[in-house]
């Protein structure tokens, strides 16, 4: 029997106003109920809004090295939680065993990081003028903040928007995604057991209509950081810049890997393969596009279908290569863009077949997929599949490789397998893209470092992450002293 689980608002666990609920299940075996979850409404948000504003002077007023330690002790009590979190995670959303261990572990030390970073926020400035004035600057809260997640990352995203928020004196409301709302509710447990006062964070979870949408129009709401598709993300980042609000949208990828022939083949398939068909294909920065030198183009091609028909497919929890999608419907836009792929007469040279043998009847798998032969005006080479397809493209020369790597509306990730350093120098130079990469996947982020796109896969305005992740949830006063 699968447990039942609440929102939480104002320091309580409380069911929504609705008294309605939505199951979550068990992507590689459906039959398994994972959880069930407050399908909340208008009523839940805005208490749960109400309760973060009150809640707000008094946090922003409690010193930066307290808030700090109450995420530092979050963190601490997730990694005591980590084996029974990574499970939970695979369970729910699907992804393998090492694949989610990594994502948990990332949640642990993003804490760990924004925990210390409470200690240095603001400085002081000599005065250029010669006057007798000290210059200060301090990073003041943005106030109460609305954080709208995904589900393929939904411990780590939720973290490191959440992290951030609260170590800089905000007060948030998290709406997760629906398909993996549990992980959330982990990072809530770990907060509350660290001593989080009531209201400083609250989680709603429902739908994008019910929940999403007037969370993020609430009047009460001083900032909005949203991460999804850049279908939502770009009417959430209209409908609240027309309200005068602070907004960050981290959106979709349709990401790049340049093959140059310096580069060893089974490398290049290498690190084209982990970043295409990792976590299933479904990360914003999943390698969707591999656009190889003519030179080397059909040993690229050989090479990379024996690595896609080499991965072991399965139920996360087994260790397999790859796991299930997320949902059906995920699945079945996969298998649809297969389908456009082969009407827009691109060769599938492997997979792309739903799998629903013995062990796979009751989940949502599929065989990763490369295509060859694409034209990058096709829409598998222009639009975010979110799925394992590789769309292989064929490249002239190096600037035809980089003009059809530029080539998209997204530009979120890219990177370059060559063993030429002017290539690749010239490459970092002119790809437009917020993360590039030398002899590395596009998938795989550090912490420490910015992360945001180009482009449409970003508002473009702040970054996430690092220092510059503070910045979307501060506002600076500069103070002259005479
Ligand atoms: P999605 O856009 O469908 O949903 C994202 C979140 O927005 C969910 O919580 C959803 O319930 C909510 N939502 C839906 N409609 C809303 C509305 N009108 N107002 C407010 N909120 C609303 O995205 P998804 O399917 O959950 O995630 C996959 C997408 O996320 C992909 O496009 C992927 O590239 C992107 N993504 C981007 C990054 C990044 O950092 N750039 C990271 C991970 C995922």
């Amino acid at each position: 029997m699968a447990s039942s689980y609440e929102n939480f608002v104002n320091g309580q666990w409380v069911e929504s106003e609705t008294n309605a609920t939505f199951e979550v299940r068990n992507p590689a075996r459906t039959d398994e109920l994972v959880g069930e979850y407050q399908d909340s409404s208008l009523a839940d948000v805005e208490a749960a809004v109400e309760a973060a504003a009150d809640a707000q002077d008094d946090w922003a007023g409690t010193p930066g090295p307290e808030r700090g330690d109450l995420l530092k002790r979050a963190g601490t009590l997730l990694e005591q939680r980590k084996d029974e979190t990574t499970e939970a995670l695979v369970r729910e959303e699907g992804k393998t065993r090492a694949e989610a261990a990594g994502e948990v572990q990332r949640a642990i030390d993003i804490f760990a990081y924004y925990g210390q970073k409470t200690r240095d926020l603001g400085g002081t400035v000599k005065s250029a003028s010669g006057r007798n004035t000290e210059l200060t600057t301090r990073q003041e809260p943005l106030g109460t903040v609305a954080l709208v997640t995904p589900w393929n990352y939904p411990i780590a995203i939720p973290a490191w928007k959440l992290a951030p928020a609260l170590a800089a004196g905000n007060t948030a409301v998290v709406k997760p995604a629906s398909e993996a709302p549990g992980m959330a509710r982990v990072l809530f447990e770990c907060l509350e057991e660290a001593g989080l006062p009531d209201g400083v964070a609250n989680l709603v979870t429902g739908s994008g209509s019910d929940v999403g949408r007037p969370l993020v129009e609430h009047q009460a709401i001083d900032g909005v950081s949203f991460t999804g598709s850049t279908a939502v993300g770009t009417q959430v980042a209209q409908t609240v810049t027309d309200d005068l609000k602070r907004v960050q949208c981290e959106m979709g990828g349709k990401n790049p890997t340049v093959v140059m022939p310096s580069a060893d083949v089974n490398e290049a398939v290498e690190i084209v393969g982990q970043g295409a068909f990792g976590t299933t294909g479904q990360s914003c920065t999943a390698a969707s596009r591999a656009i190889v030198h003519d030179q080397i183009y059909d040993e690229f091609v050989d090479t990379m279908v024996e690595y896609a028909e080499s991965v072991d497919i399965g139920p996360g929890l087994d260790d397999p290569d790859m796991g299930p999608h997320v949902s059906e419907s995920e699945l079945q836009s996969t298998l649809e863009y297969v389908e456009i792929g082969r009407d827009e007469g691109a060769t599938l040279e492997t997979g792309g077949e739903r799998l629903t043998d013995g062990e796979y009847a009751d989940g949502y798998y599929v065989e990763p997929a490369v295509f060859s032969d694409v034209d990058n005006e096709m829409r598998i080479a222009q639009e975010e599949i979110f799925g394992p397809v590789l769309a292989v493209i064929r490249a002239d020369d190096f600037e035809d490789a980089l003009s059809l790597a530029n080539d998209v509306d997204y530009g979120l990730s890219a990177s370059i397998v060559t063993q030429d350093t002017t290539e690749a120098n010239e490459f970092l130079d002119r790809i437009e893209a917020g993360v590039a990469k030398v002899n590395e996947k596009t998938t795989g982020l550090e912490l420490h470092v910015p992360f945001g796109g180009y482009k449409n896969s970003s508002t473009n305005t702040y970054r996430e992450q690092g220092d510059a992740g503070l910045d979307f949830f501060t506002t600076t006063k500069t103070i002259y002293r005479n």
